[in-house]
């Protein structure tokens, strides 16, 4: 919808939480990248990781870059939704403005993994929407590793290893978009966003309106 298009009628409802997962190399990052581009109602949830800063990436904009002894403080005081341990790193998504988000009906995306993905479900049912993005082919995600690897083989080998324990957790999760075509897969993940925007049980603002419609 254009920015400037008024509807003749605007329904309430609570933001949802779109959480998708995959395994390293089957575009995720992208997928998620053009959603937040496309998308004005939906924003990323910053993670917090003790990882290291890759120089790609800015503070703040992609993670919030912690000392372990602050993630610890972060965990141990509560302030992160889920958290878990990836490839040797903790990461977790602080609490805050999730719920800031929620209550004022946006929508926020999460790039998290399965771990993570499974606490947000446990805690937060209603909510959430999930999405497991699958490779075409394992072969496929083997070149698309080779492709963006920073080195060796055995590097690759493990990403392939890990991959392989991520997918076994596809059942999980709400959809499964498999992504032979960025296209399409991109728009398969907006079909989703808009179909569950207009579940009735996520927008509470439909009582007032049939209220209205029936006085
Ligand atoms: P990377 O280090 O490549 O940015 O991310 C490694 C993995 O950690 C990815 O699968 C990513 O989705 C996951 N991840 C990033 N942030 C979080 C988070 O806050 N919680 C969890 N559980 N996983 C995360």
């Amino acid at each position: 919808m254009a920015a400037t298009e008024k509807r003749l009628v605007e329904i309430a409802r609570r933001g949802l939480m779109l959480v998708i997962s995959s395994p390293s190399g089957a575009g995720k990052s992208t997928i998620a990248r053009n959603v937040l581009e496309a998308d004005r109602d939906m924003s990323l949830s910053v993670s917090v990781t003790t990882r290291e800063r890759r120089p790609s990436e800015i503070e703040g904009v992609h993670y919030h870059f912690v000392s372990r002894k602050e993630f610890e403080r972060l965990k141990n005081s509560d302030s992160l939704l889920e958290w878990a341990e990836v490839h040797g790193n903790f990461y977790g998504t602080p609490r805050e403005p999730v719920e800031v988000a929620m209550s004022e009906g946006r929508d926020m995306l999460f790039d998290i993994d399965w771990q993570g993905a499974q606490q947000l479900q446990d805690k937060m049912p209603a909510d959430v929407v999930s999405i497991f993005i699958l490779p075409p082919t394992m072969t496929e995600l083997q070149s698309r590793l080779n492709r963006r690897a920073e080195d060796k083989a055995e590097v690759i080998a493990t990403r392939l290893k890990n991959a392989r324990e991520e997918i076994a957790h596809w059942r999980e999760y709400d959809y499964g978009v498999i992504n032979d075509d960025l296209d399409r897969a991109f728009a398969s993940v907006r079909c989703i966003v808009e179909a569950e925007r207009l579940r009735r049980d996520r927008r509470h603002g439909m009582f007032d309106f049939v209220s209205t419609l029936l006085a």
